[in-house]
């Protein structure tokens, strides 16, 4: 039999693991596709809802941590605790979003991409690349105050300087019947580390990187936003896209809807939280399947978190516990491995552990185009008569089996 050494991952990789379907999953990844060709440093931490509740969370911030110091991590899904939760595994409190718990210490910004195989059809024809979402992840109507105006009466926006300085006053509308009113902010901290964080993903991808807002009416508030995506190109970006072959474009937000539906794809669009909110979904839900979306978290100091974009798949797991197998589909998380990969081999400069990771993509692109496939992609694929469901680990062997043969 031949038997070949290992490819050597030189730095450490921060590794996260999470919880039902997605943690069954991840296993099987990793025993089935990476550890059997990889000699891998991981640094293991365990977001398992038990594990986070018996260490009263501190885990989780120990995990964004530990990306900190090493650069690069990959993440498992994990369970966002609600009241079921608390039931169900007996919890001391309702512990925070995992992922919002390390957004904040890395401050960074989530960027989404879709899988392609070429049998699973986008329903946009012109698509033909990948169109990558950057998602501002503060503020806006996320962290907004509302009243419910109960009768005639003036509604005001205020601003009290801390300096003791005049307040400044606008009103907003003067009231002469019940209504509605709210107050969002930002800030330019904030926004900064959004346009960083965009400008350095568009340029690591090697694509255009599209930015929109309505400044046309919002002429203070979105047009802050513009300014400062502006500045950061000029001062820290211009050189180096030029260099890569790449573009800024801005338009506003409308006009970007409308050339998107008629684009072929191939660029970052970087858009403010609400509209990242509303188009992320519509470009998931038109490229396929939610595990056909992969998700990395970058921040503006370099540091990169990948993960699967889409949920612990709870449904199937309840499935899986009462010994029924489910066809649940690992691409995302095999993609949070290789994204993952890519970059350790891209700061460590050793292109056999990137080439390691394009293999094992490619293997797995494949099998979906050579008819083998998970539930969820059965019912979007172009219709062919070889065409079979599989279950996970099924397909997993499957890629398996293909990767040697390109190894
Ligand atoms: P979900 O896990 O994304 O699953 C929603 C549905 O989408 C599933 O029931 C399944 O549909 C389909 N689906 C998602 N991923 C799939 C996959 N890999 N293969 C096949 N089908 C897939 O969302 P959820 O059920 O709303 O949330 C479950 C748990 O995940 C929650 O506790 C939530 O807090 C957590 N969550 C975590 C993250 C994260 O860590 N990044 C993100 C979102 C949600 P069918 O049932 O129709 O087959
Ligand atoms: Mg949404």
């Amino acid at each position: 039999m031949k038997t070949h050494k290992k490819i050597l991952v030189k730095n450490t990789i921060v590794e996260i693991d999470g919880d039902e379907m997605t943690r069954v999953m991840w296993k099987m990844v990793k025993e089935k596709l990476l550890l059997p060709h990889l000699d891998m440093k991981l640094e293991y931490y365990d977001l398992g809802l038990k594990k986070r509740d018996e260490t009263d969370d501190k885990i989780t911030i120990d995990a964004a941590n530990a990306i900190k110091k090493h650069g690069v991590g990959v993440k498992c899904a994990t369970i966002t605790p609600n009241k079921d939760r608390i039931k169900e595994y007996n919890l001391k409190q309702e512990w925070k979003s995992p992922n919002g718990t390390i957004r904040t210490i890395l401050d960074g910004t989530v960027f989404r991409g879709p899988i392609l195989a070429k049998n699973i059809p986008p329903s946009v024809k012109t698509w033909k690349k990948p169109i990558i979402i950057g998602r501002h992840a503060y503020g806006d109507v996320y962290k907004n105050q509302e009243i419910l105006v109960p009768g005639p009466g003036k509604g005001e926006l205020v601003f009290t300087p801390a300096d003791g300085g005049q307040p400044i006053r606008h009103i907003i509308q003067d009231f002469k019947g019940p209504g509605i009113l709210q107050g969002i902010h930002n800030t330019d901290k904030s926004i900064s580390s959004f346009a960083k964080a965009a400008f350095t993903f568009a340029l690591d991808q090697k694509v255009d990187m599209w930015f929109s807002t309505k400044d046309t009416i919002s002429k203070t508030y979105d047009a802050k936003f513009r300014q400062i995506f502006q500045e950061e190109f000029e001062k820290n970006w211009k050189k180096k896209y030029e260099d890569a072959g790449i573009e800024y474009f801005y338009t506003l937000i409308d006009d970007a809807v409308a050339r998107v539906m008629k684009s072929e794809g191939g660029f970052l669009w970087a858009v403010k939280n609400y509209d990242g909110d509303v188009l992320s979904d519509m470009l998931g839900s038109a490229y396929g399947s939610l595990a056909m979306m992969t998700s990395v978290l970058v921040s503006p100091d370099g540091f990169f978190e990948y993960e699967a974009a889409h949920g612990t798949v709870q449904k199937h797991y309840y499935k899986y516990l009462k010994g029924e197998k489910t066809s649940s589909n690992p691409m995302a998380l095999i993609f949070a491995w290789t994204g993952c990969l890519k970059k350790r081999g891209e700061l460590d400069k050793t292109p056999d552990v990137i080439e390691f990771a394009q293999k094992l993509e490619d293997a797995a692109i494949e099998t979906v185009e050579n008819g083998i496939m998970t539930g969820d992609l059965l019912k979007v694929a172009e219709p062919n008569p070889k065409n079979k469901q599989v279950y996970t680990e099924e397909f997993i062997d499957a890629i398996a089996e293909h990767l040697k043969k390109k190894l």
